[in-house]
Order: structure tokens, then C-alpha cells, then sequence
């Protein structure tokens, strides 16, 4: 098909085909394809052209002709244009079908396995207002300090005031400071002319305690006049807010958090529990956000990993350790590894906390230190595997298995580096063995699973 015979703003009716995993909507008009947000398999649209490109395009919907049985409006349309619950228009059922269905596709297409046998979806007890965090940007919209979220793909702000998918008390919060920065004037930074001072609210709840920590975005330490009268009311009416920080980025980057937290109030820590430990969290520290979904994650993974009193397990890309500390007492030796040293430092305090003493943490990436262990003597009967969205390294997949382990647990939150990393323990004598998904992000695309690779030796 020849690309310039599609215009902007053109206008076809189609039946829209399928989903991708972002939660697209699939439309072909003569063979090439169009993705169109807030579109539903089965549904007939009028789209309307917005971009085309080489091999495909991007569409809107002008009209519904008709729609799915398994559209629900329980979102509003405003805040699925943000992105952040880029599945809300599906019912709840429908998405974990999805989700299941999104696993075994990719094992099939990059790991060549025919219909693997994916357990079905272990449901999300809460499907809204779950997130145990929030990480709210704050700009000046007409002049006046709005809190939100970013409309999807780029950083115009959509004013929020109903998060949906957060605990309620992180939106009391996040509404609570807007309103207090307003009467004190505050301003917001501005990404164009790179003034003002508040760029985020960063806000955690402990899904057992509900302790809160409060962390600022600033430009600088220095505070504006009277922002310490709004944390001390801010402390006095949510009692439960055991830490408020600062945390200076002032840098043009898309990310978030800088490196540098100032404690304005309590501890740099709050405290929360996962299966009965104590778990101290830092705000530099990962921490999953949907607690009781974490915590079958982390049941089921035990599960598979068949456990043994004389096991030296290592529990490789450890966060604050909660992994390692949930079944350090059923094993003999406990070794994690993870990047960030503030998570590390949790994670030792964590084992005192919860009278461990055959728990073992190292700062550095797992890639180096698996070799490193393996130099030193180290021999894991299991090894669990948490890593981020990139997935492995080889170096990390060749050190982890050359001592042969039993059991190598898999928890992964992108299927696609997982597929990947599947095919590679099988070079090293690994099968994949089970799948089971668990829904971690209700309203969401995103889909975390639960693996088991046993060593055929
Ligand atoms: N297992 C923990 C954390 C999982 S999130 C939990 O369940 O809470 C993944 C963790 O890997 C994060 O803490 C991140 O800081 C860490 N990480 C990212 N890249 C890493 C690397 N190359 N080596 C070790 N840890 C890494």
C-alpha cells in the first residue's frame, strides 16, 4: 500500500481488529494499519487520521458506530487520555484475558513455544484505588498551581482531582498540598522557562500501616517563604505522614527524582509489612505497589521454588530485601544483590528488624556480582530473579546457572525481556517449566508474571 494515499484528518469507517499490549486499538484500511486509543476490538468506528507514517499510522475515534460488550465507563475519558490506566475503558475481565493472552503470544513468538500452558490470571482483589505511591507532577495551568497527570505523550498537564487507581488518602494528600500551595502563591516549575520551584509530589502509603511518606520534587533547598507553615499543617492533619523530604532535581531530564533528599520532617523512612516481616522503605528504595498482589506474587513464587531447610538461595536484584527476608527462615543462607545502596542499606536493617541472621546484601549490579560469587564458592541450590524491565544480562544468565542450581524463579514485569531470557536459560539446560501471570496494575497494560525454570541435569 502506498503511504501517501492516507491524509491527516482523513476520515474511514472500519471495525477495529485488535488490541496491542499497550491497549491501542488495531484498525487496517487496506492492509495497513492504523492505532487508535480508546478503541476496542469488535467495535465499528469512524477514525480519523492523525499521523501517517512508513508502515503505519495513528487514528482517533470520531465516531462510535458501535461498541464492545466489554467497554465499561467506569474511568472517565479525561484521565485515559493520560495514559496511566491506558486499560480502563475494558472490564476488569476482559483485561486479565488479555493479559493472559499477551503471554502466550509472546512465548510462541519469541521463545517458539506452541500454546504454552499460561495459568490463568491470579485477579487483583482491589482493581481501583490499589497503588500503594503516586508521583504527581504539579505545573501552573491559567496561572493557577494544578496537580494531575501528563495527557498521554507529552507534558501538558490534565488536572486530576480522582486518581482512580491510588489509595484515596494519596489523592487527600496530593489535593490537601495543591490547595495549601495556592494560598501561599507558590510556584511551580515551568519546563520552558525553567523557573519556579515545585515540580512533583511524590507520595507512599504502607498498604498494613499507613504510615505516609511525602517527598517534594524542588528545583533547590532553599524553601520559598512559608512552604514550612504548609508542612507543618500539612503533618498535623495527616498524622500518619511519618517523613517529608525534599528531593532536588533540577535538572532538564525526564526523570523524576533527583539523587539528593533533604529530611524536612520525622525519618528518611516509613515502615510497612509484606507476609508478617517489617520492611523499613527509603525513598529511593523500590517497593511494589500493589501490596497484596505482591504478596501472592511473592507466595507463588515461593511455591515454585520448592524450598529446602539446607538451601543457599540467592535472591538477585533484592530492592529493600523483601524477597530474601520473607523466606529467610525456612532456608539456610540468604545472598541478594541490588544497585541502589539506599535499597541495600534498607534491606540490612530489614533482616535485624525481623531477627534474621543468615540474610547476605551487596550493593552493585547483579551482572558483576553473580560472577563475583561464583569466584568465591558461592553455590545456590534456587535463585529468584526480580529485575527490572530490560531483563538480564548474559553475563548475569551464564554465572547464575555454571554451578547447576535446582530452581531459578523468574519474577518479571515486561513479558517481552522474559521471552527472551527464557531461550537463553535453555541454552544453559534450563525448561521453562510454569507461567503463572499475577495482576499487579488493574487499569493498566502492564503485566507482571511468576516463573519456573528447573535444571534439566
Ligand atoms: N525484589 C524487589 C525489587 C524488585 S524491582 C521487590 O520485590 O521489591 C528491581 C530492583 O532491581 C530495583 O530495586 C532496582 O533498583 C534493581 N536493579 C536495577 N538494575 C539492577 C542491576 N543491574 N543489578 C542489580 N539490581 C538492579
Amino acid at each position: 500500500m502506498d503511504m501517501t494515499n492516507f491524509k491527516k484528518n482523513d476520515i474511514f469507517e472500519a471495525e477495529v481488529l485488535d488490541l496491542t499490549h499497550e491497549g491501542q486499538g488495531v484498525v487496517k484500511v487496506d492492509s495497513y494499519p492504523f492505532f487508535v486509543d480508546n478503541a476496542l476490538p469488535g467495535e465499528r468506528i469512524k477514525m480519523r487520521v492523525l499521523k501517517v507514517g512508513k508502515s503505519f499510522g495513528f487514528g482517533r475515534v470520531d465516531e462510535f458506530i458501535s461498541q464492545s460488550e466489554h467497554r465499561t465507563t467506569q474511568l472517565n475519558l479525561d484521565y485515559l487520555r493520560t495514559g496511566i490506566a491506558d486499560f480502563g475503558h475494558l472490564t476488569y475481565n476482559e483485561q486479565v484475558k488479555f493479559k493472559q493472552k499477551q503471554v502466550v503470544d509472546i512465548l510462541r513468538k519469541t521463545a517458539g513455544k506452541e500454546d504454552f500452558p499460561v495459568s490463568p490470571v491470579i485477579e487483583s482483589i482491589k482493581t481501583i484505588k490499589y497503588r500503594n505511591k503516586a508521583q504527581i507532577p504539579v505545573q501552573m495551568v491559567n496561572g493557577i498551581l494544578t496537580t494531575g497527570f501528563y495527557r498521554k505523550n507529552s507534558h501538558s498537564l490534565i488536572p486530576v482531582e480522582d486518581f482512580y487507581i491510588q489509595h484515596p488518602e494519596i489523592d487527600a494528600v496530593v489535593l490537601f498540598l495543591r490547595d495549601e500551595f495556592r494560598k501561599i502563591n507558590l510556584q511551580a516549575y515551568d519546563e520552558k522557562t525553567r523557573k519556579g520551584w515545585l515540580r512533583n509530589i511524590v507520595v507512599r502509603r504502607g498498604f498494613h500501616t499507613s504510615e505516609m511518606m511525602v517527598s517534594l520534587v524542588v528545583t533547590s533547598k532553599k524553601l520559598p517563604e512559608n512552604v514550612d507553615l504548609v508542612i507543618d499543617k500539612l503533618v498535623e492533619h495527616f498524622t500518619n505522614i511519618k517523613s517529608v523530604q525534599l528531593n532536588i532535581n533540577n535538572g532538564t531530564g525526564s526523570f523524576i527524582l533527583g539523587k539528593e533528599f533533604v529530611l524536612l520532617y520525622g525519618k528518611d523512612f516509613i515502615t510497612d509489612l509484606m507476609l508478617d516481616k517489617t520492611y523499613q522503605i527509603s525513598a529511593p528504595a523500590f517497593y511494589q505497589v500493589n501490596t497484596p498482589q505482591a504478596e501472592k506474587l511473592y507466595e507463588t513464587a515461593f511455591e515454585f521454588a520448592e524450598l529446602k531447610p539446607g538451601d543457599i538461595v540467592i535472591d538477585a536484584y533484592s530492592g529493600i530485601g523483601t524477597i530474601g527476608i520473607s523466606m529467610a527462615d525456612r532456608v539456610a543462607e540468604v545472598y541478594g544483590m541490588e544497585v541502589v545502596p539506599a535499597a541495600v542499606e534498607n534491606a540490612k536493617r530489614n533482616a535485624q528488624l525481623n531477627e534474621l541472621e543468615n540474610t547476605h546484601y551487596e550493593v552493585g549490579t547483579a551482572e558483576k556480582i553473580m560472577p563475583k560469587w561464583l569466584d568465591e564458592g558461592i553455590k545456590p541450590d534456587v535463585i529468584f530473579v526480580d529485575p527490572p524491565r530490560k531483563g538480564l544480562d548474559e553475563t548475569f544468565i551464564k554465572s547464575a546457572t555454571a554451578t547447576n542450581p535446582r530452581r531459578i524463579v523468574y519474577i518479571s514485569c515486561n513479558p517481552a525481556t522474559f521471552a527472551r531470557d527464557v531461550v537463553r536459560f535453555e541454552n544453559e539446560g534450563y525448561i521453562l517449566d510454569k507461567v503463572q501471570p499475577v495482576d499487579l496494575f488493574p487499569q493498566t497494560h502492564h503485566v507482571e508474571i511468576v516463573a519456573l525454570l528447573t535444571s534439566k541435569k
